[in-house]
Formats: C-alpha cells, structure tokens, sequence
C-alpha cells in the first residue's frame, strides 16, 4: 500500500521514497523503560525514519504511552474499551460496579493513568464474568433496575457463547471480521479446523462438518444462525479475555488469525467456490448432482491429510493457494 510513496525527510532534506517495515523500539517513557513494535517508515537513500502518513506521530506516541501502562501494569485504554463493550455497559455504569467514583472511568479516557490498583480491578473484572457478577451484586444499590437487568442478559448470552468451543470459534470469527453471513461462518469454520491441522497437527473442532451443496456445514452453527439467511451475524461479542475464548489455546487462535487474514478476505461465493474445490468435500458428493441436498459425513482424516499436504500454513501458501482455486 506504501509502494511508489513518497514523504519527506530531513536528513536528506527531500522528498523521498521510503519502506516500512515492523521494527522493535526500545525507549524510555517517564523514567520507565519501554520496548513496543512499530510501523516504522525508514527512508530509501539514508535509512533515517520518516513519517509514512499524517498519523504517524500520534500513532506512535500512543504506542508509546500503551507500552508504558503494560510495563507499568497498568491496563490500557484499549482494554477498557473492550471491558465496556464486553458487558455492554457505559463508563458511569462501570465506575458504579468497580466501586470507584463516578467519573474516574470516563477520566481514563481523557488522558488521566489508572491506578495499579484500579488497574487490577479492571483487569479481574474484564478476565473473569463471576468477578464481574461479584462486583455488581456487592454495588447492585447504585445501579438502576433497567443497567441491572440488561446486565443480567448479557452476563447470559456470555455464558451461552462460552460454554462450547465451536461458539466461541464462531464469535471470534464473527467479531474479527466484518459482515460475516451464514455461508460464510460456515466455510471459515471448515477452513480454521483444516489449518490447524497444517499449522498445530490438531483437531480443532470436535463436531463433524457434513458434505452439503453449497460446501461443508456444521448442522449446529447452521441452526443456530439460519434465521440470519443472507444478512451478516450481528449477536457477537467481542473480547479475547475470558470466557469468549476459554476453550482456545493461543497456538489454535494463530490458526484461527490466520484463516481470518487470509479466507477471511473473500465473498461467501468464493469461499464457496474454494470449498468446492476441496477433497475432503467432493469425495462426499459422489453420487450428487450439483444443487442436490446431501449430509455425508466429511472424513477428518482426510481433511487433515489435505490441508497438510497443500502446506495450508502460512499466509503466503494460503493467498496463493486461494489463487489456484479461484483461476480454476
Ligand atoms: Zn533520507
């Protein structure tokens, strides 16, 4: 997206190409020592850092002051933003729950640092939904009877995601990606479960995947998000702490990661036409024609077979493997 950019640098005192490339800082914030990763943009002729856009300066100064309340244990804005999203609630709402004043969470995000105490708090709070639940009945008195109830049906619906494996695969596949319709949850749950096995040589998804027209299914999911038809899935949550991914190993969200960078890219309809061009699928459509409803039983092993064998492990295998499909 960089290429054939240029910017301006003030060592060479002009107008510059430069590359970007990911690079680790080591710095000093506040009399604390810091080390992040960064964007940085190095100039072509005199590898001197330059900006890369308009942004470049506050982005870094954010990572800056991120890497100072991690080192710091301090918990970050971004983590608290997600703890609100997580339980659904408004910065007043959680500063009642916490037991801090009023304004202190909506203070956070005017700039003010957390409390390692406070932080602790928080960080308990988003890590952990009985925490959470402890919190709120033990300040239950400040909140109105409306924030307790819809509390109450969250602090559900969290329950019922994180309560089985495939759940909460689908709602991390749901919230990492943008507009993610049955058909499509469908595909990037077979296509997590094969790269696994390429990357960690494990079986991700305990259910069977049956051998349907329009590609693999997995009934459960399928029920569960039918009444979704063609409209994006819009009932996840998104939070990486906690019950949402409990049942996840990290070595199984890289997988995860993985299928979302790469499958994730392309409309249902190709994920569709890439599925049909698997084994493991059309060895269990002998005998269908075409738009034929069938519900065979897609073989593991074989799944696993061919995803190692077409070395479905890395981000460039995959985009080119997806080219290979889609030219066909
Ligand atoms: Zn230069």
């Amino acid at each position: 997206m960089y290429k054939n950019m240029i910017t301006y640098c003030s060592n060479c005192d002009d107008l510059v190409e430069f590359d970007v490339k990911d690079e680790e800082i080591k710095d000093e914030y506040k009399g604390q020592k810091i080390v992040f990763r960064f964007q940085v943009g190095r100039c072509k002729k005199c590898k001197s850092e330059v900006s890369t856009d308009n942004n470049y300066n506050f982005l870094k100064a954010y990572k800056r002051i991120e890497a100072y309340e991690k080192a710091m244990g301090l918990i970050t804005i971004d983590d608290i933003s997600e703890l609100l999203n997580k339980y659904d609630l408004g910065k007043e709402s959680l500063s009642d729950i916490a037991g801090f004043g009023k304004i202190t969470i909506k203070r956070y995000f005017e700039g003010f640092l957390p409390a390692r105490e406070y932080s602790a708090i928080l960080y308990n709070i988003l890590n952990d939904e009985k925490i959470f639940m402890k919190y709120v009945e033990a300040n239950k008195v400040k909140l109105k009877d409306v924030t307790y109830r819809k509390i109450m049906t969250r602090y559900e619906r969290l329950n019922e995601i994180g309560s089985s494996k495939i759940d909460q695969i689908s709602n991390y596949l749901i919230t990492h990606l943008e507009e993610v319709t049955p058909l499509a949850l469908e595909k990037l749950l077979f296509f997590s479960n094969g790269v696994n096995y390429a990357l960690n040589g494990s079986r991700l998804i305990d259910e069977d995947s049956q051998a349907w027209a329009h590609g693999p299914v997995y009934p459960c999911v399928y029920n569960k998000y039918k009444k979704y038809g063609y409209k994006p899935i819009d009932d996840g949550i998104y939070s990486t702490h906690g019950c949402l991914v409990s049942k996840l190993s990290e070595e199984e969200m890289k997988a995860i990661d993985l299928v979302i960078k790469t499958f994730g890219l392309y409309s249902p309809k190709t994920m569709e036409k890439i599925s049909h061009s698997q084994i493991p699928w059309i060895e269990k459509r002998n005998g269908y024609s075409e738009e034929e409803a069938g519900n065979d039983i897609i073989d593991e092993n074989s799944v696993k077979q061919y995803y190692i064998e077409n070395k479905l492990n890395s981000e460039e295998n995959i985009m080119n493997y997806i080219l290979d499909c889609v030219k066909s």
